[in-house]
């Protein structure tokens, strides 16, 4: 047990420096990775349960770093957040997702909506002037833009999100609330928040089909979304039980492995094709 101890003491420094040394490298080739054009946009389609459209897709941020190729968002976003850099960043993922909107849209390709995430750093005070220049920018109608925002992004200063979200409406674009559920503050946001939609986090559709308790839970989400008149969407929908589950409640939309996991944009393309999910 004592050499047990003592070399798991040993791993235990080796495994810390080279974490350190990892995040080190890896803040130093994020700080270069916009530059260089190694940030991509992958997309996942949000299927209409009832007419079997696709009638969205929420772009989801890659990194497709030089030597350790596509590293996911939950390695980098964070770190992009503490570095300050999440603010250039989102706003890149905002314009990008737009730009491909419009180059399907020349080439006679039709996206209706892309949702983008917000992260909480990017929504300051000069946010929607920020969005109208980039859809200005890019010549494509507001209303393909859909940001999607969680309860941590609203609930700062009220009073100024509602004015910030009321804005951002005004413009066109339509406002979704994120990973919903799983935040910790008061119902009573929602009904003065103006928003468009309600996405119900994967972990209560994983719980809806084996917890009577997530059942309920997300029963109740429902209900309240349809009481405010929202849109409902699932996210992280796997099996035919979960999607059975969830449209039986009444979900509008469905996105989730089921249909088809965050793919590039040259892979969505035929994804888009109206039978495509029929
Ligand atoms: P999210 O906004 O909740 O996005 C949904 C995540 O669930 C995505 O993970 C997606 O790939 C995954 N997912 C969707 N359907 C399924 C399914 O059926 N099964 C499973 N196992 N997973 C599913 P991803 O792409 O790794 O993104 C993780 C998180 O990173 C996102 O969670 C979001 O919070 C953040 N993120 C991604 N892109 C951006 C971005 O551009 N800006 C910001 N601020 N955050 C982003
Ligand atoms: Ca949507
Ligand atoms: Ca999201
Ligand atoms: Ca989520």
């Amino acid at each position: 047990a004592k050499s047990t101890g003592k070399s798991s003491h040993l791993f235990y420094d080796v495994s810390m420096e080279d974490e350190g040394l990892d995040r080190l490298t890896l803040e130093n080739d994020l700080r270069k990775a916009m530059d260089n054009n190694e940030l991509v946009l992958f997309y996942q389609p949000q299927v209409d349960t009832h007419s079997g459209k696709v009638v969205g897709a929420e772009a989801l941020l890659r990194w497709q770093h030089p030597e350790q190729g596509l590293i996911p968002p939950f390695r980098f976003i964070p770190l992009a957040e503490e570095m300050g850099l999440i603010g250039e960043m989102g706003d890149w993922v905002i314009r990008e997702a737009c730009r491909q909107v419009k180059a399907f849209e020349d080439r006679g390709i039709h996206l209706p909506k892309v949702a983008v995430n917000v992260s909480a750093l990017q929504f300051t005070p000069s946010f929607t002037r920020r969005v109208k220049a980039m859809l200005d920018e890019i010549g494509v109608d507001p209303s393909v833009l859909e940001l999607e925002l969680t309860e941590g992004v609203v609930m700062g200063d009220t009073s100024a999100s509602i004015k910030a979200l009321a804005e951002l409406r005004d413009l066109g674009v339509s406002l979704s609330i994120d990973d919903f559920g799983t935040g910790y503050s008061s119902l009573s946001y929602l009904s003065r928040f103006p928003l468009d939609e309600l996405k119900i986090d994967r972990s209560f559709v994983i719980g809806a089909t084996s917890s009577p308790e997530d059942a309920s839970l997300v029963r109740a989400i429902v209900a309240m979304a349809k009481g405010l008149g929202l849109k409902l969407v699932a996210e992280g929908v796997e099996t035919d039980q979960q999607y059975a589950f969830m449209t039986d409640e009444g979900a509008h939309v469905i996105q989730g492995y089921m249909f088809s996991k965050p793919v590039s944009a040259e892979e969505l393309e035929p994804l888009l094709a109206p039978w495509h999910f029929l």
